[in-house]
């Protein structure tokens, strides 16, 4: 398999891009296994929970040595809870969902689930407790159905079936002419941005892993879609413990705890009415997104 996949070195770039962009880092892992820049230690633990509480515990960090990205980030997410980062673009917030994938390991300070250490667990059993929603999700060329299907390999027909129709995707499949059997992707049929995102969602319930990741798109949905969209991740991400990395204010104002991240620092926290009382940071970005909103009517 290792002299299958010997090409993909050469694509090193490309795979550099999908990990840069969080999209689907978590197909990238599991196909391909190459690139890791963590590794096992020898007594790593195999991790197997229902539940997970996650700790940031003062973490620092860095992609070189000579640019620090993250200082001193501190919060918890309580299993089942979800928290929301905001912040401008490059303040680090994608920053925290890869550490959090381990796709790199901390400088200083360290991520606990259930108040384990991740670099005392497998990569493997650490990485198929997260579900991941990207911001861009790529499509295998081949059948909806496989690219359901393999959020949990083993599933049965009626269960990614299940997944299909809880994503709200199942009606649109069954009206194609193959239904299930369509070809999606590059070379098939395109889908458009909010199926896409369906398309991950069902994979991720089919999967069903108690955290969960989602990167929100930054490219806007039209905004029904992306409504019904935030509908359907709120019901998924009932009962998980989940990390929304969010564009859009509008988004989170239902998070449990929303953080605001400025160069690498978390500067407020709260939920959403407390931060607007405190009248800063986040409340200023509130006000300038309700005006762009009724700008752009
Ligand atoms: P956005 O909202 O634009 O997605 P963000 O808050 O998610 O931004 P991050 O992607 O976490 O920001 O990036 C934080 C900082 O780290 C940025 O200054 C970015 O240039 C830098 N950075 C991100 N990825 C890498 C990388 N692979 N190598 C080096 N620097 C990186």
């Amino acid at each position: 398999i290792t002299q299958l996949w010997a090409p993909l070195h050469f694509l090193g770039f490309v795979y550099r891009e999908i990990k840069h962009s969080l999209a689907d880092m978590e197909r990238m892992f599991t196909l391909l296994n190459v690139g890791a820049e963590v590794d096992d230690h020898p007594a790593a633990q195999t991790l197997a929970a229902k539940q997970v509480a996650i700790r940031f515990d003062c973490i620092g960090f860095g992609y070189d040595a000579k640019r620090q990205i993250l200082h001193d980030v501190s919060f918890d997410i309580p299993a089942g809870h979800t928290v929301a980062v905001v912040g401008a673009s490059g303040a680090g917030k994608s920053t925290l969902s890869r550490l959090l994938f381990r796709f790199y390991d901390v400088g200083s300070g360290g991520i606990r689930f259930n108040g384990t250490d991740i670099r005392e667990l497998t990569q493997d059993s650490l990485r198929a407790h997260i579900g991941i929603v990207p911001q861009d999700t790529v499509l295998f060329n081949d059948s909806i159905y496989y690219n359901i299907a393999y959020g949990r390999p083993g599933a049965s027909r009626e269960e990614v079936i299940e997944a299909a129709k809880s994503a709200h995707i199942h009606d649109f499949v069954m009206s194609l002419p193959d239904g299930y059997d369509t070809t999606v992707g590059e070379r098939g049929l395109k889908l458009s941005g909010g199926e896409k995102q369906r398309v991950a969602i069902a994979r991720t319930l089919l999967k069903n892993p108690p955290v969960l990741i989602f990167d929100e798109a930054t490219s806007a949905l039209d905004s029904r879609t992306e409504k019904a969209i935030q509908t359907e991740l709120f019901d998924i991400a009932a009962n998980r413990t989940t990390l929304i990395i969010a564009h859009r204010l509008s988004t989170i104002a239902d998070a449990d705890t929303i953080i605001v991240m400025e160069g690498g620092r978390i500067i407020e926290r709260g939920h959403h009415r407390q931060l607007l009382t405190a009248g800063g940071r986040y409340a200023e970005m509130w006000r300038l997104q309700q005006e762009s909103e009724l700008v752009e009517g």
